[in-house]
């Protein structure tokens, strides 16, 4: 076994149905007395939700998060949080959201507590983004890990079943990237063959019965086991090509990830065959099947928009993609090979089976 250091960074974590009911007790665990709550324009009923169980103790709520964290938003924001004196956020949402809260802890040192109701898994890593000027700067920071994270299932079973499908997928990629950072280590391994096995059986039961108690609870585990994955090993390719393809031609994110990951699990499959061995056994597979091609069935069977073109993209971009998704070094268990990736767009641009 190769030697590694597990320095695990985890959140405390309140999970099951109902477990909601327990933020008032966290909010006091923390001393706070004045919370903002925050979420986006359409998630205002989960807001008002959370405001009625802590009563007084929430003074305000804004309700403007969006996709990117602009630093407008967060100063906006912030300017509701002084004006009511908080000294506490609990953001209520999917990334978006949690990323505004990550944006308040960086720059104003507020805390929050996350209640995550997509499955992208921010509110398990210290990973922060902040849009300005058109430009997404990301970075890591101890300061933007939340001080607790609620997962209450049922907060879920209304997140459209497309959204459901791509977030799930975003999950799932996470893990994979984690089975092969050069930070991962066994534990990591096995959370993330978990959240893999987990997330995947969810996504199919969950687009025959949206509404399935027991689907939604074991999705959000696997949501829960990927964040973790994500939030304490590293990244590759796969999440490289995404924040090129999301931060410089304005893809939407979980869409992309969806699209994408197929096509880097089979550029990388030659170089991790143990992985693929791993991810082929949590994907439910069976003999004269592939692991490339297993996610790119789940994702048809959901219903996920299968190309970049139907997300928008122009061909004459791909050669700019590539471009820029070359520019930076980082670790990938295959090498980056211009050719290669060039092509793995191509497919992903036109939506074909992976091979
Ligand atoms: P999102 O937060 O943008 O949510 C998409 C839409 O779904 C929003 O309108 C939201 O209000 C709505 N929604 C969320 N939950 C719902 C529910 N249960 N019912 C009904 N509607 C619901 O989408 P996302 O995919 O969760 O997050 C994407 C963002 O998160 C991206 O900007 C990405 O970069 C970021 N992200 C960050 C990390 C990290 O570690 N920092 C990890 C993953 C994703």
């Amino acid at each position: 076994m190769k030697q590694f250091t597990f320095d695990a960074r985890l959140p405390r974590v309140l999970f099951g149905d109902g477990a909601l009911a327990q933020l008032p007790g966290e909010v006091a665990r923390l001393g706070a007395q004045r919370v903002l709550v925050l979420c986006t324009p359409q998630q205002t009923e989960h807001a008002e939700q959370v405001r009625t169980l802590l009563g007084a103790c929430a003074v305000a709520t804004f309700d403007r998060a969006v996709m990117h964290v602009p630093v407008d938003t967060v100063a906006e924001a912030y300017a509701a949080a002084r004006r009511h004196e908080v000294d506490l956020t609990v953001a209520i949402g999917g990334g978006s959201t949690i990323g505004l809260a990550k944006g308040l802890a960086l720059l104003h040192d507020l805390p929050y507590i996350a209640v995550p109701t997509t499955y992208a898994g921010s509110e398990m890593t210290m990973i922060y983004g902040l849009t300005e000027h058109g430009l997404k700067r990301t970075g890591s920071d101890p300061k933007v890990a939340a001080r607790a994270v609620v997962y209450d299932p049922p907060l879920s079973r209304r997140l459209p079943i497309g959204l459901t499908v791509t977030s799930g997928i975003n999950a799932i990629a996470h893990a994979i990237e984690g089975m092969y950072s050069p930070d991962g280590n066994p534990v990591i391994s096995l959370m993330a063959e978990e959240g893999v096995r987990a997330m995947a059986a969810a996504i199919d039961g969950l687009v025959a019965a949206p509404m399935d108690a027991d689907l939604r609870s074991q999705a959000l585990y696997g949501a829960w086991l990927c964040g973790t994955v994500l939030g304490n090993s590293g990244m590759g390719l796969h999440h490289k090509l995404c924040h090129t393809l999301g931060g410089s031609f304005d893809l939407p994110h979980a869409e992309v990830h969806t699209v994408v990951l197929p096509h880097a699990v089979a550029y990388n499959a030659p170089a991790i065959p143990d992985v693929i061995t791993r991810l082929h056994r949590a994907l439910g597979g069976s003999a004269g099947t592939t692991a490339p091609r297993l996610l790119f069935d789940l994702a048809r069977r959901g219903g996920a928009l299968m190309s970049l073109r139907d997300l928008g993209m122009r061909a004459s971009d791909l050669d700019r993609a590539t471009d820029i998704a070359l520019q930076q070094r980082y670790p990938n268990p295959r090498p980056l090979e211009r050719i290669a990736i060039r092509e793995l767009l191509q497919h992903a641009f036109e939506g074909i089976a992976p091979t």
